[in-house]
């Protein structure tokens, strides 16, 4: 299982006893990430039993107040409850500042060492990188500057070819040189790397919309992820609320599902004035069909 998504939160601007407002957490390969922190997220990791020590990061997408006020008391929490480990927070500069003042107003001094990278990039731009996975972000249209995020793994190795391996009983040391793409040179033979081995498996990739009005180059961004989380805050029928507060209907992020040619769609930040999300899923699926609306609590596995 190198890939699992919780929905932390899906709803938008007012968390309810029914919905949280957004947060999800990733484990991506043993690599823990927590994808913004609105109020209450701290609550509803535990209600969803995530282990928040294990975090090693927190992207936030923008200030909104429903995508990072519950940080504050999530990094209280975890200062309190012992943590010394060293917690990267990807985010827009501002919120640096923020929390420093918060903090110095409150005297508070954590017991464990944040790391800033701001979001500045105007186009897709790596902001992590190890040897498992990589996470871009790639400025969308808000009201506010306001980044989605595309985390996918590294490369995988090369397959070697059961049958190549029997027949020209390759040693284990051949077979890990075959694995990372070379060729095997024997003193009487040669056998050359696209003949003993099989294409690796297409890297798993995640993207993330944040909050954002449609635009053409979204598509790009998002292009071939396994899953596309995209906001739906609004349907058709409210198009002008979407464009006055530069949010996205359900066709429109169906659209950009179909453009990017994604695995799946899942969709969330529902605004409150729906009952339920069948209107929603209805018009999603006009355009695109390998979708659902998600629930708290609900988990994606690849
Ligand atoms: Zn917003």
């Amino acid at each position: 299982m190198p890939f699992k998504l919780t929905i932390i939160g899906s709803g938008s601007a007012v968390p309810t006893v029914n919905r949280g407002v957004t947060s999800q957490y990733v484990n991506f390969n043993e690599r823990h990430i927590l994808i913004d922190c609105g109020e209450g997220t701290q609550l509803q990791l535990r209600r969803f039993k995530v282990k928040f020590q294990r975090l090693k990061m927190i992207l936030i997408s923008h200030l909104h107040g429903d995508h990072y006020l519950g940080l504050v008391g999530l990094l209280s929490s975890m200062s309190l409850l012992g943590r010394t480990q060293k917690l990267l927070i990807i985010c827009p500069k501002e919120l640096e500042q923020l929390l420093n003042v918060q903090f110095e107003i409150a005297g508070i001094k954590l017991n464990f060492e944040l790391e800033f990278k701001h979001l500045t990039a105007k186009d897709k731009t790596v902001v992590f990188e190890d040897n498992v996975i990589a996470i871009s972000a790639f400025p969308v249209k808000h009201r506010i500057d306001c980044w989605g995020f595309y985390m996918n793994e590294q490369q995988k190795e090369k397959n070697v070819d059961p049958r190549a391996i029997k027949e020209h009983g390759l040693t284990i040391e051949e077979i890990l040189q075959a694995k990372k793409g070379e060729d095997i040179v024997r003193e009487a033979a040669y056998y050359r790397n696209e003949d003993i081995t099989l294409p690796p498996e297409p890297p798993i990739s995640y993207a993330y919309s944040a909050d954002t009005m449609y635009f053409d180059k979204m598509a790009e961004y998002v292009k071939d992820a396994s899953i596309l989380y995209h906001e739906a805050t609004f349907t058709e029928k409210q198009i002008d609320r979407a464009k006055a507060t530069m949010h996205s209907t359900a066709k429109q992020a169906a659209t950009v599902a179909k453009n990017a040619n994604v695995g799946k769609l899942i969709l969330g930040h529902f605004s409150a004035r729906f009952r339920g999300t069948d209107e929603v899923l209805a018009e999603a699926k006009t355009v695109f069909d390998k979708v659902v609306c998600v629930e708290d609590g609900d988990e994606f596995i690849l």
